[in-house]
């Protein structure tokens, strides 16, 4: 199938040109006639699919047929993330995908300066993309108006509401005309996710594909089985002599992040981590530093990864196994894109045995297992206790990977997930 039947026209048309799109991926086919119609969708695709395109393209293309009023300061269409970083991703998407036409966009996030974005709201845009709880500041400073969206887009919805954002999300949509199209993304549908498409969409069509829990065939997955505290050297190993250029190496907490990342600088291998108590500015050179490949190994938490897109990373590593088994889907997920073939190894330790558990139930396979003979695990070592610490998402307790056994677990700093 080409993008030319899908009835998007021609500045859209030659947008995708430039990307080098030459088919539709699944979910655009499916959603982009349909959101064209006018019906609101409630859609279950993870990142990676090309569901970005599939929600901004046909958005594009239906501002095009809305007509000006006289306030020019209204905001047409609005795009609420979860994350910082699916806000900018998402705000560089319609910029490349609008790069052809007039429409002025926004991209909204906390964690950094106010009043650059209360200037360019001033200026009147059309499209803003942002998170809820900096949206709702610039709402009660009065900067933005909202009565003439015609436009909501919900992205990763289930993470927003695993966030926390619920009732942010509801203090939004009061303040919203009736009458206008929606738009609900999520990769799992949870009653909370149904309970809140029942009060939000207009019989929506229900699009669905590649369910989130059905891991990429393009990931080669593997276990290394290793003791805890050999990980790090494990890693180290791996990285060089499979010669890798670079990984994106996950951990469960804030704490062990920023641990591993310092280790590994020590021992020569550039590498930078990114997580929830990083400012927004540093999140975002860590990203665009690794993505320039100035750095080999980002490390980081589940939630600062939530939606990070970089082409064509081949590894992904699970130096601790996540306790919700979804997020290992997501990690996976962030390997192996758009047709590349990837690589997603996972270090279990004898702690991890029942992460490892759940998460081959989730994905209904055994992972593969690999020995290799210098990192056996010593059998004589029994489980203890992961440590689960802290709230959902980036800080989910002490792990031993590099305390000595039997010491007490590092102490983790709370934190709210908004802040992330
Ligand atoms: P997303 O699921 O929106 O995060 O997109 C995942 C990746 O797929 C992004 O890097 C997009 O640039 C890319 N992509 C989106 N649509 C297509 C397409 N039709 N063909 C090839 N790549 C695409």
């Amino acid at each position: 199938m080409s993008f030319t039947t899908l009835g998007l026209s021609e500045p859209l048309l030659k947008a995708i040109k430039d990307q080098g799109y030459t088919e539709p991926t699944p979910i655009q086919q499916q959603a982009i006639p349909v959101i064209l119609s006018k019906r609101d969708i409630l859609a279950g695709a993870q990142t990676g699919t090309g569901k970005t395109a599939g929600f901004t393209l046909p958005l594009l293309e239906l501002l095009t047929k809305v007509k000006p009023t006289r306030n020019k300061y209204a905001v047409k269409a609005l795009i609420l993330t979860p994350t910082r970083e699916l806000a900018a991703q998402v705000g560089e998407s319609v910029d490349t995908y609008g790069k052809y036409l007039p429409y002025k966009s926004a991209v909204i996030f906390g964690g950094v300066k106010i009043n650059p974005q209360i200037a360019q709201l001033r200026k009147g845009v059309d499209i803003v993309i942002a998170t809820p709880g900096r949206l709702l500041d610039l709402i009660s400073q009065d900067c933005i108006d909202l009565k003439e969206v015609k436009f909501l887009v919900l992205d990763e919805a289930d993470r927003m509401l695993d966030m926390g954002f619920i009732n942010d999300i509801k203090k939004v949509l009061v303040l919203l005309p009736k009458d206008r199209q929606n738009l609900l993304f999520s990769a799992t549908y949870s009653d909370e996710i149904k309970r809140l498409s029942e009060t939000l969409l207009n019989s929506p069509v229900l699009i669905e594909v590649a369910r989130r829990n059905t891991a990429s065939e393009s990931v080669k997955q593997a276990v290394y089985p290793v003791d805890c505290t050999r990980k790090k050297e494990l890693l180290l190993h791996l990285i060089v002599d499979g010669k890798w250029k670079q990984v994106l190496v996950f951990t469960r907490t804030k704490h062990g992040a920023n641990r591993l990342s310092a280790q590994l600088e020590k021992d020569g291998i550039t590498s930078v981590a990114i997580h929830g108590n990083k400012s927004q500015n540093a999140r975002t050179k860590a990203l665009a530093d690794f993505k320039a490949g100035e750095v080999r190994v980002l490390v980081a938490t589940d939630i600062a990864a939530r939606g990070i897109d970089i082409d064509q990373l081949p590894h992904v590593v699970n130096f601790e196994l996540p306790n919700v088994p979804e997020d290992y889907v997501h990690r996976i997920g962030r390997t192996g894109r758009a047709g590349n073939e990837g690589e997603a190894i996972s270090l279990v330790c004898v702690d991890e045995h029942e992460y490892l558990a759940n998460i081959e139930k989730l994905i209904k396979k055994d992972i593969p297992k690999v020995w290799l003979k210098a990192f056996k695990p010593d059998p004589a070592i029994k489980a203890e206790p992961i440590n689960q610490g802290g709230n959902r998402g980036g800080n989910r307790g002490g792990n031993r990977s590099s305390r000595p056994r039997n010491s007490s677990p590092q102490s983790s700093s709370k934190d709210s997930s908004k802040r992330r």
